[in-house]
């Protein structure tokens, strides 16, 4: 009992100490403060609030990113498509977004005779790219996915870095399948999903099965939304994963899965989710030739693995305070020639690491000290040091990020550790061995 007491004072005493340290946590790991010091992205008032641009370090994460997730989704079985971000008001009213979500929308532009719209999403351009074949069971399930543009009205009170943007670059996918096919490919998605947010160091919040509220806002067919909930349901069941329902926040065409994260602040958002789909094939009357020759209905399984690239970033940018692993860092490896003599040195070898596709950085004498230009390059994983005798043998004296030293190693040997565990995607900086053995901190 006493125990307890003293517990539960020692806890409340800390609380409030706590609170103010999470606070300053949360602001000094905020994705917009981090963004603009390590010139991530930027905004600027005449390209509008919203609608950030990358500079070159943020466009190198983005980019490897995407590349990450196609790589994946590739292994899974999905086909890219691209598709443009604009479509004709008529498209928008047959996937129904024109009724349920234009006040999302940007206004349409008059173009001749007819109005085009940005985008409020993919699907209808995927759902016509089906539709433009005939198909037959044979092709389902066919996986079509595409990283592209949509656009939000959001309006400019809530705006700020790259979590609310009116711009969003979404990883997106629409699996067409048979209705008996759904579940399984709903639980390869999360699967999926699961799989990247363990190599990306991403931990959920929580697990959401988001169903209909009040309002007009959805579309109407109970039958639909009830098939549609309990085949959800059955996925997260056989996911084994945690989940919690929560009425309204469902898409307006059907339930979904939603995955949430949180940020450094503690305010939660979707970043991934899975979704079931009858409505859209019904609009747009999609079909395939079943194995009786009679023509059958797709079931459109949505699903996006890491969301939006505006929001994985920021989430990622948070989660690891500038220092990505070194497969995402905007500069993997830093060269630091220890005077001009070793300049020409230094050039060489960036050259052959730029040949294996790593992102490097010469930082001469010019940019001060060797113990200066070590902290400014103290978030890039690795920092090779070129003295007099490692210029002559060809060596490399790494040091880590972590504060690991490695013993002077022939470069081609670092270069190799290095674009291994970056192909790995590792999380680790170095895997040991013998390399790693004479390490001291
Ligand atoms: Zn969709």
């Amino acid at each position: 009992m006493n125990a307890a007491t003293n517990i539960a004072g020692n806890v409340a005493g800390n609380a409030s100490n706590s609170a103010a340290n999470a606070a300053a946590e949360a602001a000094s790991h905020d994705h917009r403060r981090l963004g603009r010091e390590l010139d991530l992205f930027d905004t600027d008032p005449l390209m509008g609030s919203g609608l950030p641009y990358w500079l070159p370090d943020g466009a190198a994460i983005r980019h490897t990113l995407e590349e990450f997730v196609r790589g994946r989704e590739r292994r899974a079985g999905y086909r890219h498509v691209y598709s443009p971000v604009l479509g004709k008001r008529e498209l928008y009213e047959i996937s129904g977004h024109w009724a349920h979500y234009r006040e999302d929308m940007f206004p349409p532009m008059d173009l001749g005779s007819e109005q085009v719209v940005l985008r409020p999403s993919l699907c209808p351009h995927h759902a016509l790219i089906y539709r433009s074949r005939a198909r037959s069971y044979r092709e389902l399930p066919l996986r079509m996915a595409e990283l592209g543009g949509m656009y939000r009205s959001e309006l400019s009170g809530v705006l700020g870095g790259l979590t609310r943007v009116r711009a969003i670059q979404l990883n997106d996918a629409h699996v067409f399948c048979t209705p008996e096919q759904a579940a399984d490919e709903a639980v390869a998605a999360l699967e999926l999903i699961r799989e990247a947010h363990r190599a990306l160091g991403i931990r959920p919040v929580r697990y959401r099965l988001s169903l209909p509220g009040a309002g007009g806002k959805y579309v109407a067919d109970p039958a639909l939304w009830e098939r549609a909930t309990a085949l959800l349901t059955d996925v997260l069941e056989r996911s084994g994963v945690p989940f919690e329902a929560v009425e309204g926040e469902a898409a307006f065409y059907g339930p979904k899965i939603d995955v949430q994260i949180a940020d450094a602040a503690g305010r939660e958002s979707t970043l991934s989710t899975v979704q079931i789909d009858f409505h859209q094939p019904e609009r747009f009357g999609l079909q395939y030739v079943g194995p009786d020759g009679a023509k059958h209905r797709p079931v459109m399984v949505h699903r996006s693995v890491i969301g939006s690239v505006e929001r994985v970033v920021a989430h990622l940018i948070e989660l690891y305070g500038g220092a990505f692993p070194a497969w995402l860092a905007p500069t993997q490896l830093v060269l630091l020639p220890l005077s001009e003599a070793e300049a020409a040195q230094a050039e060489r070898l960036r050259q052959r690491c730029l040949d294996r596709g790593l992102r490097v950085e010469v930082a001469g004498p010019e940019r001060g000290s060797l113990g200066a230009r070590i902290r400014e390059a103290r978030l890039v994983p690795y920092q090779a040091v070129i003295g007099p005798r490692e210029a002559v043998d060809d060596r490399v004296a790494l040091r880590l990020r972590d504060g690991r030293r490695l013993d002077p190693l022939p470069a081609e040997e670092a270069l190799a550790g290095i674009g291994a565990l970056v192909d790995a995607c590792s999380a680790e900086l170095w895997d040991g061995g013998p390399a790693g053995a004479g390490a001291a901190g």
